[in-house]
Protein backbone atom coordinates (compact mmCIF):
# COMPACT_ATOMS: atom_id res chain seq x y z
CA UNK A 1 0.00 0.00 0.00
CA UNK A 2 1.35 3.30 -0.90
CA UNK A 3 2.85 5.49 1.89
CA UNK A 4 0.37 8.27 2.47
CA UNK A 5 2.01 11.47 3.14
CA UNK A 6 1.84 14.69 4.61
CA UNK A 7 3.47 17.03 2.02
CA UNK A 8 3.63 20.74 1.83
CA UNK A 9 1.70 21.41 -1.42
CA UNK A 10 -0.58 19.85 -4.38
CA UNK A 11 3.13 20.71 -6.56
CA UNK A 12 4.61 17.60 -4.14
CA UNK A 13 1.58 15.44 -4.01
CA UNK A 14 2.14 15.51 -7.72
CA UNK A 15 5.62 15.18 -7.31
CA UNK A 16 5.28 11.89 -5.29
CA UNK A 17 2.34 10.71 -7.96
CA UNK A 18 5.37 11.00 -10.82
CA UNK A 19 8.14 9.67 -9.36
CA UNK A 20 5.56 6.61 -8.25
CA UNK A 21 5.17 6.34 -11.86
CA UNK A 22 9.03 6.64 -13.20
CA UNK A 23 9.58 4.19 -10.27
CA UNK A 24 6.86 1.56 -11.43
CA UNK A 25 7.50 1.77 -15.09
CA UNK A 26 11.32 2.45 -15.40
CA UNK A 27 13.42 0.95 -12.12
CA UNK A 28 10.91 -1.52 -11.09
CA UNK A 29 11.20 -4.00 -14.40
CA UNK A 30 15.16 -3.44 -14.81
CA UNK A 31 16.38 -3.58 -11.28
CA UNK A 32 16.88 -7.67 -10.94
CA UNK A 33 18.76 -7.99 -14.01
CA UNK A 34 21.25 -5.13 -13.06
CA UNK A 35 21.53 -6.05 -9.98
CA UNK A 36 22.32 -9.82 -11.34
CA UNK A 37 24.61 -8.78 -13.99
CA UNK A 38 26.43 -6.06 -11.90
CA UNK A 39 25.52 -3.64 -15.29
CA UNK A 40 24.72 0.33 -15.14
CA UNK A 41 21.45 0.85 -16.04
CA UNK A 42 22.26 3.44 -18.95
CA UNK A 43 18.67 4.93 -19.62
CA UNK A 44 17.53 5.16 -15.97
CA UNK A 45 19.68 8.61 -15.01
CA UNK A 46 18.45 10.53 -18.38
CA UNK A 47 14.76 9.62 -17.79
CA UNK A 48 15.08 10.83 -14.00
CA UNK A 49 16.79 14.11 -15.61
CA UNK A 50 14.15 14.32 -17.88
CA UNK A 51 11.45 13.99 -14.89
CA UNK A 52 13.58 16.83 -12.85
CA UNK A 53 13.93 14.49 -9.99
CA UNK A 54 17.79 14.86 -10.07
CA UNK A 55 17.66 18.70 -8.83
CA UNK A 56 14.67 19.24 -6.53
CA UNK A 57 16.19 20.68 -3.63
CA UNK A 58 18.32 23.53 -5.96
CA UNK A 59 17.39 27.14 -6.98
CA UNK A 60 15.13 26.74 -9.95
CA UNK A 61 17.29 29.90 -11.84
CA UNK A 62 19.72 27.19 -12.22
CA UNK A 63 17.26 24.66 -13.63
CA UNK A 64 16.53 23.42 -10.25
CA UNK A 65 13.22 22.08 -8.81
CA UNK A 66 12.96 24.69 -6.12
CA UNK A 67 11.46 22.37 -3.67
CA UNK A 68 11.78 21.93 0.22
CA UNK A 69 14.08 19.32 1.53
CA UNK A 70 11.51 17.15 3.02
CA UNK A 71 9.79 17.09 -0.74
CA UNK A 72 12.86 15.88 -2.44
CA UNK A 73 13.87 13.44 0.63
CA UNK A 74 9.88 11.90 0.13
CA UNK A 75 10.86 11.48 -3.45
CA UNK A 76 14.22 9.57 -2.68
CA UNK A 77 12.44 7.48 -0.84
CA UNK A 78 9.92 6.39 -3.47
CA UNK A 79 13.10 5.61 -5.35
CA UNK A 80 14.85 3.89 -2.87
CA UNK A 81 11.90 1.31 -2.38
CA UNK A 82 11.93 0.14 -5.83
CA UNK A 83 15.99 0.18 -6.74
CA UNK A 84 18.33 1.29 -3.92
CA UNK A 85 21.52 2.01 -5.91
CA UNK A 86 18.94 4.21 -7.98
CA UNK A 87 18.12 6.24 -5.25
CA UNK A 88 22.22 6.27 -3.58
CA UNK A 89 23.57 7.22 -7.23
CA UNK A 90 20.78 10.44 -7.07
CA UNK A 91 21.71 11.08 -3.39
CA UNK A 92 25.18 11.35 -4.56
CA UNK A 93 24.66 13.19 -7.48
CA UNK A 94 22.94 16.10 -5.86
CA UNK A 95 25.47 16.21 -2.69
CA UNK A 96 28.03 16.33 -6.00
CA UNK A 97 26.02 19.38 -6.93
CA UNK A 98 26.39 21.07 -3.31
CA UNK A 99 29.51 22.23 -3.35
CA UNK A 100 29.34 24.19 -6.77
CA UNK A 101 25.46 25.65 -5.73
CA UNK A 102 26.70 27.07 -2.23
CA UNK A 103 29.96 28.23 -2.71
CA UNK A 104 30.80 28.85 -6.27
CA UNK A 105 30.67 31.95 -7.86
CA UNK A 106 28.00 33.35 -9.72
CA UNK A 107 30.44 32.75 -13.16
CA UNK A 108 30.91 29.27 -12.43
CA UNK A 109 27.46 28.38 -11.64
CA UNK A 110 25.84 29.84 -14.58
CA UNK A 111 28.68 27.62 -16.62
CA UNK A 112 28.21 24.27 -14.60
CA UNK A 113 25.04 24.19 -12.64
CA UNK A 114 22.76 24.08 -15.35
CA UNK A 115 23.93 20.78 -16.65
CA UNK A 116 24.32 19.29 -13.57
CA UNK A 117 21.17 19.96 -12.73
CA UNK A 118 19.17 18.70 -15.69
CA UNK A 119 20.79 15.70 -15.34
CA UNK A 120 22.75 16.11 -18.34
CA UNK A 121 25.93 15.35 -16.61
CA UNK A 122 26.39 13.17 -13.46
CA UNK A 123 28.18 14.24 -10.66
CA UNK A 124 30.43 11.97 -7.95
CA UNK A 125 31.69 13.00 -4.74
CA UNK A 126 35.03 12.15 -3.95
CA UNK A 127 36.12 12.73 -0.52
CA UNK A 128 37.48 9.23 0.97
CA UNK A 129 40.81 8.01 0.27
CA UNK A 130 42.37 4.04 1.07
CA UNK A 131 43.69 5.23 4.34
CA UNK A 132 41.22 8.33 4.70
CA UNK A 133 37.79 7.65 5.57
CA UNK A 134 36.14 8.48 8.88
CA UNK A 135 39.12 10.61 9.50
CA UNK A 136 38.32 12.42 6.38
CA UNK A 137 41.11 15.30 7.47
CA UNK A 138 43.74 13.08 7.08
CA UNK A 139 43.59 12.74 3.68
CA UNK A 140 46.76 12.92 1.25
CA UNK A 141 46.17 13.56 -2.40
CA UNK A 142 47.87 16.37 -3.23
CA UNK A 143 46.85 20.03 -5.03
CA UNK A 144 49.75 22.01 -6.11
CA UNK A 145 49.36 25.03 -7.26
CA UNK A 146 50.68 26.02 -10.73
CA UNK A 147 50.93 28.31 -13.75
CA UNK A 148 46.67 28.79 -14.07
CA UNK A 149 45.54 26.38 -11.98
CA UNK A 150 46.68 22.64 -9.82
CA UNK A 151 48.48 19.66 -11.05
CA UNK A 152 46.73 16.62 -8.33
CA UNK A 153 48.58 14.08 -7.79
CA UNK A 154 47.43 11.11 -5.64
CA UNK A 155 44.97 8.65 -4.76
CA UNK A 156 40.71 8.49 -3.60
CA UNK A 157 38.27 5.70 -3.00
CA UNK A 158 34.85 4.33 -2.94
CA UNK A 159 34.11 6.79 -5.58
CA UNK A 160 29.69 5.87 -6.07
CA UNK A 161 29.41 6.31 -9.99
CA UNK A 162 33.20 6.43 -10.17
CA UNK A 163 33.95 5.85 -13.68
CA UNK A 164 30.58 6.80 -14.74
CA UNK A 165 30.44 10.06 -13.55
CA UNK A 166 30.58 13.74 -16.08
CA UNK A 167 31.98 15.61 -13.01
CA UNK A 168 33.84 14.66 -9.56
CA UNK A 169 33.61 17.12 -6.83
CA UNK A 170 37.17 16.33 -5.72
CA UNK A 171 38.90 16.90 -1.96
CA UNK A 172 42.73 17.61 -2.30
CA UNK A 173 45.49 19.17 0.24
CA UNK A 174 47.08 22.27 -0.77
CA UNK A 175 48.65 22.99 2.04
CA UNK A 176 50.11 20.68 4.95
CA UNK A 177 47.82 22.79 7.37
CA UNK A 178 45.41 19.71 8.52
CA UNK A 179 42.04 20.26 8.34
CA UNK A 180 42.53 24.10 6.98
CA UNK A 181 44.78 22.63 4.17
CA UNK A 182 42.10 21.38 1.73
CA UNK A 183 40.21 22.30 -0.57
CA UNK A 184 37.46 21.66 -2.96
CA UNK A 185 37.90 20.82 -6.67
CA UNK A 186 35.07 20.53 -9.88
CA UNK A 187 36.92 18.00 -11.69
CA UNK A 188 36.21 16.94 -15.41
CA UNK A 189 35.78 13.16 -15.91
CA UNK A 190 38.28 13.60 -19.05
CA UNK A 191 40.82 15.39 -17.55
CA UNK A 192 44.44 14.19 -18.75
CA UNK A 193 46.15 12.46 -15.84
CA UNK A 194 42.60 10.83 -14.51
CA UNK A 195 42.15 7.37 -14.44
CA UNK A 196 39.79 5.20 -12.06
CA UNK A 197 39.95 1.21 -10.61
CA UNK A 198 38.06 -1.54 -11.48
CA UNK A 199 34.53 -1.61 -9.76
CA UNK A 200 34.50 -2.94 -5.73
CA UNK A 201 32.77 -6.08 -5.80
CA UNK A 202 30.13 -5.03 -3.41
CA UNK A 203 27.40 -7.12 -1.27
CA UNK A 204 25.19 -5.30 -2.73
CA UNK A 205 24.03 -1.46 -4.97
CA UNK A 206 25.85 -3.64 -7.73
CA UNK A 207 24.18 -2.08 -10.37
CA UNK A 208 26.14 1.50 -9.75
CA UNK A 209 29.97 1.35 -9.45
CA UNK A 210 31.88 2.08 -6.69
CA UNK A 211 35.40 2.63 -7.73
CA UNK A 212 38.69 4.26 -6.88
CA UNK A 213 39.96 7.37 -8.45
CA UNK A 214 43.96 8.06 -9.32
CA UNK A 215 45.30 11.45 -10.13
CA UNK A 216 48.71 11.56 -12.26
CA UNK A 217 50.09 15.32 -12.18
CA UNK A 218 46.31 15.87 -13.66
CA UNK A 219 45.70 19.56 -14.63
CA UNK A 220 42.72 20.99 -13.26
CA UNK A 221 42.24 24.81 -14.24
CA UNK A 222 42.13 27.26 -11.61
CA UNK A 223 38.11 28.10 -12.80
CA UNK A 224 37.50 24.80 -10.86
CA UNK A 225 38.53 25.62 -7.71
CA UNK A 226 35.06 25.93 -5.12
CA UNK A 227 35.25 28.37 -2.50
CA UNK A 228 38.49 29.73 -1.07
CA UNK A 229 41.69 26.92 -0.74
CA UNK A 230 41.43 25.79 3.03
CA UNK A 231 38.11 25.95 2.68
CA UNK A 232 37.18 22.34 1.48
CA UNK A 233 36.55 20.26 4.56
CA UNK A 234 33.86 23.03 6.17
CA UNK A 235 32.30 22.43 2.20
CA UNK A 236 32.77 18.62 2.41
CA UNK A 237 30.94 18.63 5.76
CA UNK A 238 28.26 20.92 5.53
CA UNK A 239 27.72 18.76 2.11
CA UNK A 240 27.65 15.87 4.29
CA UNK A 241 25.18 17.41 6.74
CA UNK A 242 22.50 17.19 3.47
CA UNK A 243 24.19 13.84 2.12
CA UNK A 244 22.97 12.13 5.06
CA UNK A 245 19.41 12.89 5.31
CA UNK A 246 19.34 11.55 1.94
CA UNK A 247 20.94 8.22 3.14
CA UNK A 248 18.47 8.15 5.75
CA UNK A 249 15.40 8.57 3.19
CA UNK A 250 17.52 5.77 1.34
CA UNK A 251 17.51 3.47 4.71
CA UNK A 252 13.49 4.36 5.08
CA UNK A 253 12.18 3.47 1.53
CA UNK A 254 14.24 0.08 1.39
CA UNK A 255 12.69 -0.38 4.99
CA UNK A 256 9.46 0.33 3.92
CA UNK A 257 10.05 -2.21 0.41
CA UNK A 258 10.90 -4.47 2.64
CA UNK A 259 7.93 -3.81 5.11
CA UNK A 260 5.60 -3.78 2.29
CA UNK A 261 6.30 -6.92 0.64
CA UNK A 262 6.44 -8.87 4.22
CA UNK A 263 2.90 -7.61 4.92
CA UNK A 264 1.46 -8.79 1.54
CA UNK A 265 3.56 -12.18 2.81
CA UNK A 266 2.55 -12.43 5.60
CA UNK A 267 -1.33 -12.00 4.92
CA UNK A 268 -1.01 -15.09 1.83
CA UNK A 269 1.25 -17.57 3.60
CA UNK A 270 -0.17 -19.88 6.08
CA UNK A 271 0.78 -22.45 8.67
CA UNK A 272 -1.47 -24.50 11.27
CA UNK A 273 -4.68 -23.37 9.73
CA UNK A 274 -4.07 -19.56 9.22
CA UNK A 275 -2.52 -16.49 7.90
CA UNK A 276 1.04 -16.35 9.38
CA UNK A 277 0.11 -13.09 10.53
CA UNK A 278 -2.36 -13.70 12.68
CA UNK A 279 -0.02 -15.44 15.24
CA UNK A 280 0.97 -12.94 17.43
CA UNK A 281 4.56 -13.92 17.32
CA UNK A 282 4.89 -12.77 13.92
CA UNK A 283 2.11 -9.86 13.90
CA UNK A 284 4.10 -8.21 16.65
CA UNK A 285 7.17 -8.63 14.75
CA UNK A 286 5.47 -7.01 11.76
CA UNK A 287 3.79 -4.35 13.97
CA UNK A 288 7.44 -3.58 15.55
CA UNK A 289 8.83 -3.11 11.81
CA UNK A 290 5.96 -0.78 10.86
CA UNK A 291 6.71 1.16 13.97
CA UNK A 292 10.62 1.20 13.31
CA UNK A 293 9.50 2.45 9.46
CA UNK A 294 7.40 5.31 10.68
CA UNK A 295 9.82 6.68 13.95
CA UNK A 296 12.64 6.29 11.20
CA UNK A 297 11.15 8.68 8.58
CA UNK A 298 9.65 11.21 11.36
CA UNK A 299 13.86 11.91 11.96
CA UNK A 300 14.46 12.60 8.59
CA UNK A 301 11.14 14.89 8.22
CA UNK A 302 11.84 16.72 11.52
CA UNK A 303 15.54 17.69 10.45
CA UNK A 304 14.75 18.34 6.74
CA UNK A 305 12.04 20.71 8.07
CA UNK A 306 14.63 22.64 10.10
CA UNK A 307 16.90 22.84 7.34
CA UNK A 308 13.65 24.02 5.19
CA UNK A 309 13.25 26.60 7.84
CA UNK A 310 16.78 28.00 8.01
CA UNK A 311 17.55 26.43 11.59
CA UNK A 312 21.02 24.30 12.28
CA UNK A 313 20.68 20.38 11.62
CA UNK A 314 23.44 18.55 11.49
CA UNK A 315 22.72 17.15 15.07
CA UNK A 316 19.14 16.28 14.08
CA UNK A 317 20.96 14.89 10.69
CA UNK A 318 23.04 12.64 12.37
CA UNK A 319 20.28 11.29 14.63
CA UNK A 320 18.31 10.68 11.29
CA UNK A 321 21.02 9.03 9.72
CA UNK A 322 21.64 6.97 12.88
CA UNK A 323 18.30 5.75 13.66
CA UNK A 324 17.37 5.41 10.17
CA UNK A 325 19.66 3.34 8.63
CA UNK A 326 19.99 1.07 12.08
CA UNK A 327 15.94 0.63 11.51
CA UNK A 328 16.30 -0.26 7.77
CA UNK A 329 18.75 -3.18 8.67
CA UNK A 330 16.64 -4.19 11.41
CA UNK A 331 13.68 -4.10 9.56
CA UNK A 332 15.15 -5.97 5.83
CA UNK A 333 16.43 -8.18 8.54
CA UNK A 334 12.93 -9.11 9.92
CA UNK A 335 11.57 -9.22 6.59
CA UNK A 336 13.67 -12.43 5.53
CA UNK A 337 12.34 -14.02 8.93
CA UNK A 338 8.45 -13.69 7.26
CA UNK A 339 9.54 -14.84 4.07
CA UNK A 340 10.90 -18.21 6.02
CA UNK A 341 13.26 -20.44 3.65
CA UNK A 342 11.89 -18.73 1.00
CA UNK A 343 13.68 -15.33 2.15
CA UNK A 344 16.74 -16.58 2.01
CA UNK A 345 16.50 -16.99 -1.63
CA UNK A 346 16.87 -14.67 -4.27
CA UNK A 347 13.41 -15.36 -6.05
CA UNK A 348 11.95 -12.40 -3.48
CA UNK A 349 13.44 -8.94 -3.40
CA UNK A 350 14.02 -9.23 0.91
CA UNK A 351 17.35 -10.47 0.68
CA UNK A 352 18.23 -7.94 -1.81
CA UNK A 353 16.91 -5.31 0.69
CA UNK A 354 18.86 -6.70 3.78
CA UNK A 355 22.11 -6.22 1.46
CA UNK A 356 21.39 -3.19 0.46
CA UNK A 357 20.42 -1.81 4.33
CA UNK A 358 23.86 -2.88 5.12
CA UNK A 359 26.02 -0.11 3.40
CA UNK A 360 23.77 2.71 4.58
CA UNK A 361 25.39 2.45 8.18
CA UNK A 362 28.67 2.97 6.85
CA UNK A 363 28.58 5.41 3.87
CA UNK A 364 28.49 9.10 4.41
CA UNK A 365 29.96 8.79 7.90
CA UNK A 366 29.68 5.66 9.92
CA UNK A 367 27.11 5.25 12.84
CA UNK A 368 30.09 5.33 15.20
CA UNK A 369 30.75 8.67 13.62
CA UNK A 370 27.34 9.93 13.44
CA UNK A 371 27.40 9.16 17.56
CA UNK A 372 30.70 11.32 17.62
CA UNK A 373 28.47 14.00 15.94
CA UNK A 374 25.81 13.77 18.45
CA UNK A 375 27.83 13.58 21.65
CA UNK A 376 29.87 16.38 20.54
CA UNK A 377 27.30 18.35 19.79
CA UNK A 378 25.63 17.94 23.38
CA UNK A 379 29.39 18.22 24.40
CA UNK A 380 29.43 21.46 23.32
C1 LIG B 1 29.58 1.22 -1.37
C2 LIG B 1 30.32 2.42 -0.85
C3 LIG B 1 30.12 3.65 -1.45
C4 LIG B 1 30.82 4.77 -1.00
N1 LIG B 1 30.67 5.97 -1.66
C5 LIG B 1 31.48 7.02 -1.34
C6 LIG B 1 31.48 8.21 -2.14
O1 LIG B 1 30.71 8.34 -3.09
N2 LIG B 1 32.36 9.19 -1.82
C7 LIG B 1 33.22 9.09 -0.77
O2 LIG B 1 33.99 10.03 -0.54
N3 LIG B 1 33.24 7.97 0.02
C8 LIG B 1 32.39 6.94 -0.26
N4 LIG B 1 32.43 5.78 0.51
C9 LIG B 1 33.36 5.69 1.63
C10 LIG B 1 32.68 5.67 2.98
O3 LIG B 1 32.16 6.92 3.28
C11 LIG B 1 33.71 5.17 4.01
O4 LIG B 1 33.87 3.78 3.77
C12 LIG B 1 33.27 5.41 5.44
O5 LIG B 1 33.31 6.79 5.70
C13 LIG B 1 34.16 4.68 6.45
O6 LIG B 1 35.51 4.89 6.18
P1 LIG B 1 36.50 3.62 6.12
O7 LIG B 1 35.90 2.62 5.20
O8 LIG B 1 37.86 4.13 5.80
O9 LIG B 1 36.46 3.00 7.56
P2 LIG B 1 37.36 3.48 8.84
O10 LIG B 1 37.33 4.97 8.95
O11 LIG B 1 38.69 2.82 8.75
O12 LIG B 1 36.52 2.84 10.01
C14 LIG B 1 36.59 1.46 10.33
C15 LIG B 1 35.70 1.23 11.56
O13 LIG B 1 36.20 2.01 12.66
C16 LIG B 1 35.16 2.83 13.17
N5 LIG B 1 35.73 4.11 13.61
C17 LIG B 1 36.59 4.92 12.95
N6 LIG B 1 36.85 6.02 13.69
C18 LIG B 1 36.14 5.90 14.82
C19 LIG B 1 35.98 6.72 15.99
N7 LIG B 1 36.59 7.91 16.11
N8 LIG B 1 35.17 6.27 16.97
C20 LIG B 1 34.51 5.08 16.86
N9 LIG B 1 34.63 4.27 15.79
C21 LIG B 1 35.43 4.68 14.79
C22 LIG B 1 34.21 3.05 12.01
O14 LIG B 1 32.91 3.40 12.45
C23 LIG B 1 34.25 1.68 11.34
O15 LIG B 1 33.37 0.82 12.01
C24 LIG B 1 31.72 4.65 0.09
C25 LIG B 1 31.89 3.41 0.71
C26 LIG B 1 31.23 2.30 0.24
C27 LIG B 1 31.49 0.96 0.89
Amino acid sequence: MPVERLLPSQEAHDLIALTRDVADKVLRPKVDAHEKSETFPDGVFPALGRAGLLSLPYPEEFGGGGQPYEVYLQVLEELAARWAAVAVATSVHSLSCFALATHGTTEQQAKWLPDMLSGNTIGAYSLSEPQAGSDAAALTCKATAVDGGFRINGSKAWITNGGRADFYTLFARTSDDGPRGISCFLVDSATEGLSFGKPEEKMGLRAVPTTSAHYDDAFVDAERLIGQTGQGLPIAFSALDSGRLGIAAVAVGLAQGALDDAVAYAKERKAFGKRIIDHQGLGFLVADMAAAVDSARATYLDAARRRDAGLPYSRQASVAKLIATDAAMKVTTDAVQVFGGYGYTQDFPVERYMREAKITQIFEGTNQIQRLVIARSLAG
